[in-house]
């Protein structure tokens, strides 16, 4: 499984960072790839993805979520171009709890977003294999650009993603 629990020794952590060209945008994995033009990398007899290694030593949270490029270049693994994104079959239960929560103002008048549609989006934003995505389908159903769909993912400008909350239990 490509997807499992990524545990890197120093070393190999090492390793990884030794596989691709740090350029000043895409930073490309020099090595193996699969079918798909993503980086591979083999450490302690597993294969892991170059651009999961990168999300998770750059500190994202990527269990069952999966790493999906902005910049669309499987073999990117530059940090600031990768996204986690939830995994849509794992959100059945927050989205339920999202509906039920009240839909209050993002702060930004001019956008017809409330928080609700901005959780209903990063709820139910899929790209498949991290490259056609559903960015249209979801500016059709809440009326605005796609440009803003994407904004909303990456917690760009209006829609930075904030800390979550405690919630009483
Ligand atoms: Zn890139």
């Amino acid at each position: 499984m490509l997807t499992r629990k990524i545990e890197l020794s120093a070393r190999d952590t090492e390793r990884f960072h030794k596989k691709y060209l740090r350029g000043n945008n895409c930073w490309e994995w020099q090595e193996l790839l699969d079918g798909k033009g993503y980086g591979i990398l083999s450490a302690n007899h597993n294969n892991f993805y170059a651009h999961r290694i990168s999300a998770h030593l750059a500190g994202m949270d990527i269990d069952n979520k999966a790493v999906c490029h902005k910049c669309d270049n499987p073999k990117c693994v530059n940090p600031d171009h990768l996204w986690a994104g939830t995994l849509q079959q794992n959100n059945e239960d927050k989205l339920n709890k999202n509906r039920q929560a009240k839909g209050k103002d993002f702060g930004m008048r001019k956008s017809k977003l409330t928080q609700e549609d901005v959780d209903y989006i990063r709820d139910n934003y899929y790209q498949k294999n991290c490259r056609v995505s559903n960015a249209k389908q979801l500016a059709s159903k809440f009326n605005v650009h796609t440009d803003t769909i994407s904004n909303v993912i990456k917690g760009k400008g209006p829609w930075a993603i904030k800390q979550p909350q405690q919630t009483e239990d």
